[in-house]
């Protein structure tokens, strides 16, 4: 802005000058043309002859005219005071003049234009003297000077105005970015349902909307890994305090018999077993957030299937469940082979698991357009609605003790969730119209043929 001020207040000013010397230099030389001209016919020049001639000649309104002869001798002046006849001028215009030059010249000084110039006189190819003419101007002048005055004016308003728009607009900035800076260290500091106030619908309040909701998301995040490690905590402490409890009571009581002491060192086994399923459900999501995966293959997901139906087998034999399925298309994806297994075991488990004995388990495989399509179902006693949102989140189980009872530790599912996940996939629960629950996953179909 100070350059485009600066630039305001210089080129028009520069321009109009020169304009001015211009015309002002042109119009002088045209004065001298016309008085030299009158002086033509004269075959020399004297104080006589020349005031008759520029006599004959109209006002001009020039400030001074001087004649001067071959030498520079002042013959004709025009200033009424102190006029300088019979002297010898040298202004640089005469003095040029006499060498036969047409010179003229223009300035500009303390509010006033200047202008200069001079013509020779000629007698046949003869210089027989001089015509000068000064021009002094004020009134041009004035108009520049006020042009320039207003041009100022102009130009401090306008710096005015800026300076108050630009501090205006940064003190709004700045405050909404201290308020936002304020926000980030408070969230940075825990605080983690702070969130940043700024109203309007700039790129400010676009930040800080977005910040806003990356600390929701934060503030998600740090609940369930809270909650995550609470739960783990106490999940791990149950069997824990079993175990003391069976090793205490075999340690106080004296002359156990070998029944009861057997009895005990059997749940002993039993509670170690959990904790080392738990441990090993829990290495198994840590892995599963670390986001390391196995290199993916095409894995036909029928042989898996069989597979782990052939182990569930005899589980589901000894409890009366009866297993079926059936298949078709071809069911191929890109994952690995322990993943599909890990997800197809656990929903099979637990549809074993939770169904009374006497019941019916069908796992059905098929590929639906571009998605290899798995649910499995059973008759068993479903899941409340109001538990179905939560049953893939880590250690929610709809009832505690059947599922401790069962064996269960509560992450089964959140593995399914998350291994199908990673691949792209979904897994969802739902309960059959008539009675039992119904797990779907849905894995992106890739053909190329099973490796
Ligand atoms: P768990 O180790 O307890 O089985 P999961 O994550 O596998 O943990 O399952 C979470 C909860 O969902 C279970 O505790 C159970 O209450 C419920 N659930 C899972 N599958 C079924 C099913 N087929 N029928 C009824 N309830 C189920």
């Amino acid at each position: 802005m100070a350059a485009v001020l600066l630039l305001m207040n210089t080129y028009p000013l520069l321009v109009s000058e020169d304009l001015v010397f211009r015309t002002k230099a042109a119009s002088l030389q045209n004065s001298v043309s016309v008085m030299v001209y009158s002086l033509s016919g004269l075959d020399q020049l004297d104080e006589e002859n020349v005031a008759q001639a520029m006599a004959a000649l109209e006002e001009t309104g020039l400030s001074r005219i001087l004649v001067t002869d071959s030498a520079g001798k002042v013959l004709y002046d025009t200033r009424e005071t102190n006029d300088a006849v019979g002297e010898y001028s040298f202004y640089t215009e005469i003095v040029q003049a006499l060498l036969g030059v047409d010179t003229s010249s223009s300035s500009y000084r303390d509010g006033a234009f200047r202008s200069r110039a001079a013509s020779p006189v000629l007698y046949q190819n003869q210089i027989i003297g001089a015509v000068y003419a000064y021009e002094y101007d004020t009134e041009q002048a004035a108009l520049l000077e006020g042009l320039q005055s207003n041009l100022l004016r102009l130009s401090a308003g306008i710096a005015v105005a800026t300076l108050c728009i630009s501090g205006l607009l940064s003190l709004a900035l700045t405050r909404k970015i201290a308020r936002l800076l304020t926000a980030i260290r408070k969230v940075r500091e825990g605080a983690y349902s702070h969130r940043a106030e700024v109203r309007g619908r700039d790129e400010i309040a676009q930040l800080a909307q977005e910040f806003n909701s990356l600390t929701d998301r934060l503030q998600t995040t740090e609940n369930a890994r809270r909650r995550f490690v609470s739960d783990a905590s106490h999940e791990l402490k149950t069997p824990l305090a079993a175990i003391r409890l069976l090793t205490d009571s075999i340690l106080q009581t004296e002359n156990i018999d070998p029944v009861t002491a057997r009895e005990f060192v059997s749940d002993i086994g039993a509670e170690a077993e959990r904790l080392s399923r738990i441990t090993e459900d829990l290495l198994r999501l840590t892995r599963l957030d670390s986001g390391v995966m196995e290199t993916p293959t095409v894995v036909d997901v029928l042989p898996v299937m069989e597979q782990v139906l052939r182990m569930m087998g005899l589980v589901a034999q000894e409890k009366g469940t009866e297993l079926t399925y059936r298949a078709e298309g071809t069911c191929t994806v890109l994952a690995s082979r322990d993943e599909i297994h890990q997800v197809i075991y656990n929903l099979t488990d637990n549809a074993v698991k939770y169904a009374p004995p006497g019941s019916t388990v069908q796992l059905s495989l098929s590929r639906q357009g571009e998605q290899v399509v798995l649910t499995v179902e059973d008759n068993g006693p479903g899941i409340p609605a109001e538990d179905l949102p939560r049953i893939f989140e880590r250690f929610y189980r709809v009832d505690k003790a059947r599922s401790r009872a069962a064996g269960g530790t509560g992450l089964g599912l959140a593995i399914v969730s998350d291994t199908v996940a990673k691949r792209g996939g979904t897994v969802e629960a739902a309960n059959r119209p008539g009675g039992g629950a119904v797990f779907t996953v849905r894995w992106p179909w890739q053909g190329g043929g099973a490796a």
